[in-house]
């Protein structure tokens, strides 16, 4: 059986983005603990209670809203006070922002099959843009399903903050659209909305992403073929202790993400060496003819 769209998750499944969040959050952290002279240990809990605030771990006025860090802003800038701490964010998004091995030219080949792909992440849309255009993905998705992005800080507007036009951070070929405000995965609705709006068939969609109770519960309770991306999986690495300790997610997410066993959601195929084998697993065709 042919499939004709394939639906999948970004982070952790195209590229490794537990390492380059770390890779970014860490050294951005040691800068502010050098600049500030602030401890880690004071710094992490009220990282943790901005980034709940704002329902991400990727907050770009991060520093501003750190309590601890306003008597040394004093109302200046955080770009100018830590300025090396941002240098070093973004020199470390450079080297470490690359798709995992296989994914781009797996893509292509399916691409080329004239089968539809269609990225579903929750990750907010100025942080996925980025990334999806920095990795060359932009125009290969079809569309990409992702939440609107956090509100600005009061009293600021975008242009106050962005140094360039608003398109300069819109996907230009592939479509966006925003799923409703918390929505989240293994919640079946957006992916079941995504399957509508496209018009698209159940079965012939194949659903592929890394972590087991999102997005294969998700994909086995919606009815999709499942594909379960092994080689993503990260919540075992000794570093991804940091990123719990500052997340936005719930205790209870939390908890469900460390607990949870292969046998307890059951995939029906399983990546576990790279994005390639997809191409063994399934046949992959044109959607045009439907
Ligand atoms: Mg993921």
């Amino acid at each position: 059986m042919k499939k004709t769209a394939l639906i999948t998750d970004l982070d952790n499944t195209l590229f490794d983005w537990v390492d380059l969040w770390f890779a970014c959050f860490s050294s951005m952290l040691d800068s502010i603990v050098d600049i500030s002279g602030i401890a880690k240990d004071v710094l992490v809990p009220e990282i943790a209670a901005v980034h709940q605030k704002h329902g991400t771990s990727e907050y770009s006025f991060l520093i501003e809203e750190i309590p601890s860090l306003r008597p040394i802003l004093r109302g200046r800038k955080a770009t100018e006070v830590f300025a090396p701490a941002i240098e070093i964010f973004r020199r470390k998004r450079r080297d470490h922002l690359v798709l995992f091995p296989t994914v781009a030219e797996t893509l292509l080949k399916i691409k080329g099959k004239g089968t539809r792909i269609i990225g579903y992440t929750e990750s907010m849309a100025f942080y996925s843009n980025y990334r999806i255009r920095r990795l060359g993905l932009d125009g290969v998705l079809n569309y990409v399903f992702c939440p609107e992005d956090h509100r600005l800080p009061e009293g600021l507007s975008e242009s106050d903050l962005r140094n360039y036009p608003a398109s300069h951070y819109e996907l230009k070929y592939s479509k966006q659209e925003f799923t409703p405000r918390g929505s989240k995965k293994p919640d079946t609705a957006v992916l079941d909305a995504i399957i509508a709006d496209l018009n698209l068939n159940k079965r012939d969609c194949v659903y592929i992403g890394d972590n087991l109770f999102k997005d294969v519960a998700m994909a086995l309770d919606c009815g999709v073929e499942d594909v379960w991306a092994k080689y993503g999986q990260a919540h075992k690495r000794p570093e991804y202790q940091l990123l719990i300790d500052v997340t936005h997610w719930s205790p209870d997410e939390v908890q469900r993400e460390q607990t949870i066993k292969q046998r307890d959601v059951n995939p029906t195929h399983v990546l576990d060496k790279s994005f390639a084998q997809l191409t063994e697993m399934f046949e992959f065709g044109d959607f045009h003819g439907q």
